[in-house]
């Protein structure tokens, strides 16, 4: 079965999108079989992938509104070998936020069609939208770890609490076994004295749930989706991209540690 990890936060800006391509491109170079679900409708992710949102047959809208086969909608991005897949979006996906309010099932549609895709990947990994949607919860509902990127800023920690509210309501009523897969510094700056101290309040705050690697500020990062590339492919050797094959080493450490615990 596939580790479904939601990135989430519903503050835009934060390194969701950078977050979800570079990890996805980091566990594929690491070999695992990935598939990254793009389910904003700014079709950021997608664009990042090397994919035009402009161009596209189907995306995760009609996967969620219709019974087309996950097959028919996913891309396959090559890069890094030996590359992985990718579930477009563009804003057709706004539609699916509307119509799946009228739905019977419409916090389980995602659910369903990761569940035909389960057996193919290793980890699959869900770029949510910058709010608490249905789009959002639907990634909640499908996932068994949020990921949380966090900017160290004043205001970064106003927000958390009404994302881990959903989390535990959603937990509560829906998804019983979802855990905070863990708390992700992005975009940090270690010259920065209060980014400095939002890092050690997370630390006291979330413990072991924060992730001991680090995302610098690295304008690589910023450059790489004008390109259509990860920055493993754009500068594999900048900071950014090396911080994010770190970032996957961690995920997976963890991953083990749960599987050997259970
Ligand atoms: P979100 O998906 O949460 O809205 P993005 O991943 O799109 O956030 O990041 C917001 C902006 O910041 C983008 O322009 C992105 O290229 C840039 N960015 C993200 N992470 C970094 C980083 N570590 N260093 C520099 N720029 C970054
Ligand atoms: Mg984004």
């Amino acid at each position: 079965m596939a580790n479904i990890i939601a990135i989430a936060n519903q503050k835009g800006g934060v390194g969701k999108t950078t977050t979800a391509v570079n990890l996805a491109a980091s566990l594929a170079s690491l070999k695992r079989r990935v598939l990254l679900v793009d389910l904003d409708p700014q079709g950021n992710a997608t664009m990042g992938c090397g994919v035009n949102k402009h161009d596209l047959s189907y995306t995760a809208c009609d996967l969620l509104l219709t019974d087309i086969a996950i097959a028919d909608c996913i891309q396959r991005v090559i890069e890094p070998s030996p590359g992985f897949d990718l579930l477009p979006s563009n804003g057709d996906l706004t539609a699916a936020e509307i119509g799946l309010i009228d739905s019977e099932d419409r916090e389980r549609r995602l659910t369903k069609v990761l569940a035909s895709a389960a057996e193919a990947y290793e980890t699959v990994i869900v770029d949510c939208p910058p709010s608490l949607n249905m789009l959002t919860v639907n990634a909640l509902v499908a996932a068994q770890g949020v990921l949380i990127p966090i900017q160290c800023e004043y205001y970064a920690l106003e927000g958390l609490s009404a994302l881990l509210d959903t989390v535990e309501q959603i937990r509560e009523n829906r998804n019983a076994g979802l855990r905070i897969e863990g708390i992700l510094r992005t975009m940090h700056d270690p010259r920065n004295n209060l980014a400095n101290q939002v890092s050690t309040q997370l630390i006291t705050h979330f413990k072991d749930d924060v992730y001991r690697t680090i995302i610098p500020r690295n304008v690589r990062l910023a450059e790489a989706p004008s390109h259509g590339q990860s920055a493993l492919i754009y500068d594999p050797l900048s900071k950014g991209a090396i911080a994010y094959l770190a970032l996957a080493s961690e995920v997976l450490r963890r991953h083990d540690k749960r599987q050997r615990a259970a």
